[in-house]
C-alpha cells in the first residue's frame, strides 16, 4: 500500500505577534514547525505502515528550499521517502494554486492508496487544501477524522462534527484529513534523525519535473485576493465599579443584573 503524507511547514504561531499597521505576521525570528495537524496525519501513516506488510509512506511538500527541514522531521519520524516541490514561480500561490502544485506532485508519483492531509494549517487556517487535492484528483475525501479503521480496500472513519460525529465508510484510493484527537504524534528517534540528513533523502522537484502548468501556481494561477487584513478589533465596554462593603456590591450587582434581565 502507498500513502502519501502531505506536511506544510509553518511558522510557529504560538510565538507570533501582529504588526499592529500593517495587521500581518510577523515573520521575522519566528521558528518553523511542521504544521501539528500534518504531525497526527504522518502518524496516522505511520501506525498502518507499524501494523501492515508492504506499506510506503511518501512525504511531500511545496514551499522554499527551508521546507527540506521539515521533510527531514517527517523521514525522522520515520517516513520512507520524501519530496519537496520549491521554484520562485509557486510563490504567491493561493490554496486553489497549492492544491494544483501539490496535485501534481501526487500525479507524478503515480501509484498510491490513501493521501493523508492535516486538517488545517495554523497559519493559513482554511483547510482548503486537503479536499482540494481530492477534487482535483477525482477521489472520494474524509475531512476531520478523529478514528480510523482499515479493512481491506475499506476505511471505516469517525469524523467529527461540531455537536457529535459521522461514522463514514470509503473505498481506496481516498483522501483524509487528519484531526489532532486522531492519535499522539511520536518523536522522531535518534537513528532517523541521523537517517532523515543523510545527503540525498530528499528529492526536490520544479513545477516542470512533476508536469505541473506554471500558469496555474503562484500569484498567475491565484484567482484569490485579499483585500485587507487586521486583527480584530476590542470592544471597549463600559466599566463601572461598584462601591460598599462586599454585602451592597452583591445586592447592586444582582439589582442590575436583575434590571438587565440576565437574572
Ligand atoms: C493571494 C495569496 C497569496 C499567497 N502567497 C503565499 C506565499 O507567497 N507563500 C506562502 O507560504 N503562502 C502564501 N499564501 C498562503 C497559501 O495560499 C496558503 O498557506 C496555502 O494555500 C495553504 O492554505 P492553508 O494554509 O489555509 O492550508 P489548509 O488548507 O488549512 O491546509 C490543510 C492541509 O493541507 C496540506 N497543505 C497545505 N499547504 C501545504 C503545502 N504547502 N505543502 C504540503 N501540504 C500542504 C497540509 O496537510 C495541511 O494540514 C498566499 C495566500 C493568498 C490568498
Amino acid at each position: 500500500m502507498n500513502i502519501i503524507v502531505c506536511i506544510k511547514q509553518v511558522p510557529d504561531t504560538n510565538e507570533a505577534k501582529i504588526d499592529p499597521v500593517r495587521g500581518t505576521l510577523i515573520r521575522e525570528g519566528l521558528p518553523s514547525i511542521i504544521n501539528p495537524d500534518d504531525r497526527n496525519a504522518l502518524e496516522e501513516a505511520l501506525r498502518i505502515k507499524d501494523e501492515m506488510e508492504g506499506v510506503k509512506v511518501t512525504a511531500i511538500s511545496m514551499g522554499p528550499p527551508q521546507a527540506e527541514i521539515a521533510l527531514v522531521e517527517a523521514l525522522a519520524m520515520g517516513a520512507d521517502e520524501a519530496i519537496l516541490l520549491t521554484d520562485r514561480a509557486l510563490a504567491g500561490s493561493d490554496t486553489l494554486a497549492t492544491s494544483t502544485a501539490l496535485s501534481a506532485v501526487i500525479r507524478y508519483i503515480g501509484d498510491f492508496d490513501l493521501i493523508f492531509c492535516g486538517r488545517q494549517a495554523i497559519d493559513g487556517e482554511t483547510a482548503h487544501v486537503g479536499p482540494q487535492i481530492a477534487e482535483h484528483l477525482n477521489i472520494p475525501q474524509i475531512t476531520c477524522v478523529e478514528e480510523l479503521k482499515i479493512e481491506g480496500r475499506r476505511v471505516i472513519a469517525k469524523r467529527a462534527l461540531e455537536d457529535g460525529y459521522f461514522i463514514v465508510e470509503a473505498e481506496m484510493p481516498l483522501l483524509l484529513t487528519a484531526a489532532k484527537e486522531l492519535n499522539q504524534p511520536r518523536y522522531p528517534s535518534i537513528k532517523g534523525i541521523f537517517e532523515g540528513f543523510k545527503g540525498d533523502r530528499i528529492k526536490i522537484v520544479s513545477p516542470n519535473d512533476v508536469n505541473c502548468d506554471v500558469t496555474t501556481v503562484g500569484l498567475e494561477g491565484s484567482p484569490t485576493r485579499v483585500v485587507e487584513t487586521f486583527p480584530p478589533p476590542i470592544k471597549s465596554r463600559d466599566l463601572e465599579m461598584l462601591e460598599g462593603s462586599p454585602a451592597e456590591q452583591a445586592r447592586q450587582l444582582l439589582q442590575r443584573l436583575r434590571e438587565e434581565k440576565i437574572v
